[in-house]
């Protein structure tokens, strides 16, 4: 438990700035007039599922964690990628999210629901004018990517190119060619396709930030309210195993165990097998067995002193430390 402290003064939201976020939860209903086919509905499944993965393998275990590397192209496509989701740029969501570590569920958390409440961490703190900004010193090793500072300040470039790709695709599939894209065609494509699946994501996504420290059970004393809940883990593709993150924040999984299902883990596992990532950052024994970091340290010294000695008189390399590099 974090102790008590005064919460900081948070500024409410200034509602002639987020007219566009409004308009996108009203856009679905735009399926009212045109209609939806099973095609939309598909490209709603798809583009939440495929979305989600970037969202929690790129801005999140990547970006804002460093959970394993990459090359310099495959980094921008994931930020690309993760973009997409129109959760603002790589660069914006790492540095909040780093803050959000740091001073989990104490007043300088930008979305601690115990000190804010409900609606502040799900949406208030990204509505309200405070966390607009990028703070490029927390992402330093990040904003030294010119390419990804670009692609951070011009952060519709992703989503709007996806709108405009699946209201083609709506045009060609449902009205059998791309000049039906303007029309019920493809526009039911970009209302359910496109617009339905970001909200969903959006709000997928905050619940991370908001429940994720209120429902469920903690494995580990983390000095936060961080939780496990499977229900939230099938949801997120494994963000739900969100008491386990906080514990060990720099692990690529973050379903610890076997049958704490990261389906987000699995893909991570699936882009290394053919190369396009690599170094995934697991979690030490000492870790995964102990109950807090003091209790992990014991068990980490007694793990080093049960080693058998090397054959020579080299020195055995120290376990891997659970320290956060970044
Ligand atoms: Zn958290
Ligand atoms: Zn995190």
């Amino acid at each position: 438990m974090t102790e008590a402290a005064t919460p900081e003064v948070r500024s409410k939201p200034i509602l002639s700035q987020e007219i566009a976020f409004g308009i996108v939860h009203l856009l679905p209903l735009g399926a009212l007039f045109t209609g939806a086919t099973f095609f939309d509905w598909m490209v709603c499944l798809f583009l939440y599922v495929s979305r989600m993965f970037w969202i929690t393998g790129g801005y999140h275990r990547y970006f804002a964690h460093k959970s394993y590397k990459t090359s310099r192209w495959f980094q921008f496509v994931i930020a690309f990628m993760a973009q997409t989701s129109a959760q603002k740029g790589a660069l914006w969501w790492a540095a909040h999210h780093r803050h959000h570590h740091r001073y989990s569920d104490t007043p300088k958390d930008p979305h601690s629901m115990k000190v804010y409440g409900f609606w502040y961490s799900h949406v208030g703190w990204i509505v309200g004018p405070d966390f607009k900004e990028t703070d490029y010193k927390v992402i330093g090793d990040y904003a030294k990517y010119p390419e990804l500072v670009w692609l951070n300040k011009h952060y519709l470039v992703a989503p709007v190119s996806l709108a405009v790709f699946v209201t083609a695709l709506g045009g060609i599939v449902n009205g059998g060619s791309i000049t039906t894209m303007f029309t019920s065609a493809g526009l039911s494509t970009l209302f359910i396709g496109f617009f339905l699946s970001t909200v969903i994501l959006y709000h997928a996504t905050f619940s991370i930030n908001s429940i994720m420290h209120y429902f469920g059970k903690p494995r580990y004393k983390t000095g936060d309210e961080s939780k496990n809940n499977l229900l939230l883990a099938l949801l997120t593709l494994g963000e739900g195993w969100h008491n386990n993150h906080h514990y060990y924040e720099v692990a690529s999984r973050q379903g610890f165990f076997w049958w704490e299902i990261d389906i987000s883990y699995y893909i991570l596992r699936g882009l290394a097998a053919v190369g396009l990532i690599w170094d995934l950052k697991e979690v030490p024994k000492h870790i995964l067995h102990s109950t807090d970091k003091q209790n992990a340290q014991e068990l980490r010294k007694q793990m080093e002193k049960d080693r058998p000695p090397i054959a020579g008189g080299e020195v055995q390399k120290p376990l891997e430390e659970d320290v956060v590099d970044y």
